[in-house]
């Protein structure tokens, strides 16, 4: 009675059931991708050309986490729930088809003068057609990396090339210099936009001394990108460019200039202090210590008083920051077109 169904489930009996998923680039040109990581899940974009050009099937590298897997691991939860349903309906549509068919051959087998006759009739609704899967909208910032040109885009922030893995540190260091100002400008709606007094003042007060940190970070990180990337660097320990005058010593060792050079005295103090200030704020809660006193030579706090950071400091902090660390970006790059035309198996020179 049932040997179209019979049929059909020994044919699915070990077999897969393939879907062709077919994934539409984005007005831009872009497709949508999604970290596999779980606790990651970055959902990002890579331009279609460059994905099959560029990008190699063995590894792709998530823009946010670093994580790496095969090329096929790549897709949105929303892909794998299209081709889930494309799947099902695949199965279902060879179901029904198998159960109609056995309906018909039951029923052209019932003759019509028979006392009792049973006819089998088959219910349901025919299979809703599956709209093909589009791409999400596109993606404002749009990164090239400076290594390999591959294309691809991200919503917030991005640290690694998917292609290739290169760390843009110097996309980072710019793009965190601009969150930071952009989390300064919140400040004062935030006073609004929060009823609660003391919540809006410990909203505001974070966001202030936490630009602090991520400034003297985002330099830290950079500087150390920077000088790892010269050959000639010597080995310096972890976090030492969180500390101005062990960074300058070793940005002189590597490539013949100072920070006092880049940004005269006074500046180089004043910035000096707002590294001092993120150390306490880092390691002390923002109290002040004896030893602050002394290496910032700032002499409006005493000891055991609390910093008081304001919007406008961070913002200086920032800049300086910022006209440092642009200098740094130019001696590094004058050394490394120095490197290239320098004589053959001059020092600093790598092959390959
Ligand atoms: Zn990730
Ligand atoms: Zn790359």
């Amino acid at each position: 009675m049932f040997d179209e169904l019979l049929k059909f489930l020994g044919k699915l009996d070990g077999q897969q059931v393939s879907v062709n998923l077919e994934c539409q680039a984005d007005a831009d040109g872009y497709l949508d991708k999604e970290c596999p990581n779980d606790p990651c899940r970055f959902g990002f974009k890579v331009h279609e050309q460059d994905w099959s050009d560029i990008v190699r099937d063995e590894e792709v590298f998530c823009p946010s986490c670093g994580h790496a897997a095969p090329a096929q691991d790549w897709l949105t939860t929303e892909q794998v729930e299209w081709a889930k349903q494309a799947a099902f309906n695949q199965l279902t549509d060879g179901f029904d088809q198998a159960m109609r068919q056995d309906a018909n051959d039951w029923n052209r087998r019932q003759r019509p003068n028979q006392l009792v006759s049973i006819t089998m009739q088959v219910a349901g609704t025919p299979e809703p057609v599956q709209l093909p899967l589009t791409a999400t909208e596109p993606m404002r910032l749009k990164i090239s990396c400076e290594k390999c040109n591959c294309r691809y885009s991200v919503i917030g922030s991005a640290y690694f090339c998917p292609s290739c893995g290169h760390n843009a540190a110097d996309h980072m260091f710019s793009q965190s210099l601009d969150k930071i100002r952009a989390s300064l400008d919140v400040v004062p709606t935030l006073k609004v936009a929060i009823p609660d007094r003391d919540a809006a003042e410990h909203a505001a007060r974070s966001l202030i001394e936490g630009g602090l940190q991520s400034a003297v970070t985002a330099f830290q990180r950079f500087a150390e990108a920077l000088f790892t990337a010269n050959p000639a660097a010597p080995k310096a320990r972890r976090n030492a460019f969180q500390n101005l005058e062990e960074g300058s010593r070793l940005w002189h060792q590597a490539y013949g200039t100072t920070y006092e050079q880049h940004l005269g005295a006074d500046d180089l103090t004043e910035l000096g202090r707002y590294f001092q200030q993120r150390h306490l704020l880092a390691h002390k809660d923002g109290l002040v210590d004896a030893d602050y006193v002394v290496k910032s030579g700032d002499a409006s706090y005493r000891e055991g008083q609390r910093l008081v950071i304001q919007a406008a400091a961070v913002r200086c902090c920032v800049d300086l920051v910022e006209k440092l660390g642009n200098m740094l970006r130019a001696d590094a790059q004058t050394a490394a077109a120095q490197a290239k035309t320098a004589p053959e198996g001059g020092p600093g020179v790598s092959g390959g």
